[in-house]
């Protein structure tokens, strides 16, 4: 992704989104046989071509949800109490899910783009952008969600849009 600029590619995910979205729609109600495999394939092109470093738009925009684990591992790390941790940087959100108060995250280095807390960070971070998931189609709501967010979402869709397409 040399010389990658969210801002500029940000316009070419709002410029498409509709029509993966719509895509992703038609999916869910027609799920191929094959989706997870020619995802499984799909996600590992998309990392080829994306790098993360280069972007930080989740940890600049979004907050993940702390788990009660996550929150012990990570006030150890820090060498703090969980309450401490919690009173610092977190609130509940209407769901009451632990989030960040502020945004970015308050452990992205805003220099380079790294995770301060890279090895002990939430299991939503870690599991982000959710590639992954079984059944997969549970997750089409936040696919919808991220190809206007996420630059790997925005590729992992269009690859398999473009899959599908050159096949019908
Ligand atoms: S997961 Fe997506 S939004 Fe987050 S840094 Fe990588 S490409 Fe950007
Ligand atoms: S904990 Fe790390 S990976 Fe997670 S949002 Fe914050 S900076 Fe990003």
């Amino acid at each position: 992704m040399a010389g990658f600029k969210f801002k500029t590619f940000k316009k070419t995910m709002d410029k498409n989104a509709p029509s993966l979205k719509r895509f992703l729609n038609k999916l869910s109600k027609n799920r191929p046989k094959d989706l997870h495999q020619v995802a499984a394939v799909k996600d590992q092109q998309v990392w080829g071509e994306i790098d993360c470093l280069a972007c930080a738009n989740c940890c600049r925009t979004m907050s993940p949800t702390f788990t009660s684990k996550d929150i012990k591992r990570i006030a150890n790390h820090m060498n703090i109490s969980e309450k401490h941790f919690k009173e610092k940087w977190l609130l509940k959100d209407d769901e009451g899910d632990w989030v960040n108060k502020i945004q970015p995250c308050q452990f992205l280095n805003l220099d380079d783009n790294k995770c301060s807390i890279y090895e002990v960070r939430p299991k939503d971070c870690s599991g982000f952008p959710h590639h992954h998931k079984k059944p997969m189609m549970e997750y089409v709501h936040v696919y919808k969600q991220n190809v206007t967010f996420c630059p790997a979402t925005y590729k992992f869709v269009e690859k398999i849009k473009e899959h599908y397409s050159a096949k019908s």
